[in-house]
């Protein structure tokens, strides 16, 4: 017999996450002005609410995390630099070039482990000072590691990695997408992850559940401003843009603590998982909200179980020959993690 009708449980990414009406509520009685002017007060509040959150003097409020990233590569290097990043990083993979097409700079790759670096592997890819050499301009970190598998990074290893970058006068940037995944998970809080940093990037939407929106923290007026000229130059000063800020006031008020409850879901998706036969997971590598399974059942790729599970109301991605995502958010109720894993039993089982 077919399912009494359920809403479709969307686990592709927490990029899905819809305002909530609470926080369309915040955003209709925003208070606006032209931010391009620096008079957009939600603006302003929220760029000093995030800003101190993350322990930072200044926040400049961008539209998406891929604009707050390209922004810090090209305040922070010169075209004809390099750039160090673990090489599964979203700025290797999912930015479209841009390091090279707007920056100018040549990214390079270190090889991590689950996407994070060791202080070791950053030391040898900081280039030599001779005639024939690109030059190290900055090192980025992603934390949590979104390839990687939502990986948090151990304060340790940023502490070490920041030795090595202050040993080389080098700036290093926080690609925090998911920044505050890895402070509800680990309990170090953002601004002892930030302090090691001079640009911190993190994401309003995603998880938090903002329609848009990400913050640039820093502490360093110089750099504020080189950031604010790129970001007029990139397309990304907006006028009213305080009906969007509030979203993300509202999201930084309500939906930073109850990632945990998106971390358990994963966690009990993972170890729903293991039980089934076809599927391969290894629930140790849950960290936070992103899990990757492989389905070992020799008759599916990733591509057809992902369609097959379509027309059952569930939604994932497949990232590799056999390889799967799914990533728990605001949106995925914890009675859809049984749901999720009983659709997946069944379509395994025909
Ligand atoms: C999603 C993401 C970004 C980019 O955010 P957009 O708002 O989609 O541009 C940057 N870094 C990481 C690690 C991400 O997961």
């Amino acid at each position: 017999m077919s399912d009494t009708p359920q809403p479709i449980i969307d686990l592709r990414s927490d990029t899905v996450t819809k305002p909530s009406a609470a926080m369309r509520d915040a955003m209709a009685r925003a208070e606006v002005g032209d931010d391009v002017y620096g008079e957009d007060p939600t603006v302003n509040r929220l760029q000093e609410i995030g800003a101190a959150l993350v322990g930072k003097r200044a926040a400049l409020f961008v539209p998406s995390g891929t604009a707050g990233n390209q922004l810090c590569l090209r305040a922070q290097t010169e075209p004809g630099q390099e750039v160090i990043v673990e090489g599964q990083s979203h700025i290797v993979r999912y930015e479209l070039g841009a390091a090279a097409a707007l920056a100018g700079v040549q990214l390079h790759w270190v090889a991590g482990r689950r996407g994070l670096m060791t202080a070791e592997q950053v030391e040898a890819a900081i280039r030599p000072n001779d005639p024939y050499s690109i030059q190290t301009a900055l090192i980025c970190i992603e934390n949590t590691h979104n390839a990687g598998g939502g990986t948090v990074y151990p304060l340790a290893t940023i502490q070490a990695i920041r030795k090595v970058a202050s040993a080389h006068g080098l700036p290093m940037h926080l690609d925090g997408a998911r920044l505050f995944n890895a402070v509800v998970a680990s309990g170090v809080s953002a601004a002892e992850y930030a302090q090691h940093f001079d640009t911190v990037t993190f994401c309003l939407s995603k998880g938090l559940g903002a329609p848009a929106g990400s913050l640039i923290a820093t502490d360093d007026r110089l750099r504020l401003e080189r950031l604010r000229r790129f970001r007029r130059m990139y397309g990304g000063a907006m006028r009213q843009a305080g009906i969007l800020a509030a979203a993300g006031l509202y999201a930084l008020a309500h939906n930073i603590q109850r990632l945990a409850d998106d971390h358990a879901h994963a966690r009990q998706l993972a170890a729903r998982l293991q039980q089934i036969p076809g599927i391969s997971i290894d629930p140790d590598t849950v960290d936070t909200n992103i899990l990757f399974f492989d389905v070992v059942d020799a008759q599916w790729s990733a591509k057809e179980f992902v369609a097959a599970l379509k027309p059952h109301g569930l939604l994932l991605n497949a990232v590799g020959a056999r390889s799967c995502r799914a990533v728990t958010h605001l949106d995925v109720p914890a009675e859809a993690i049984e749901q999720a894993a009983g659709k997946i039993a069944r379509v395994l089982d025909r």
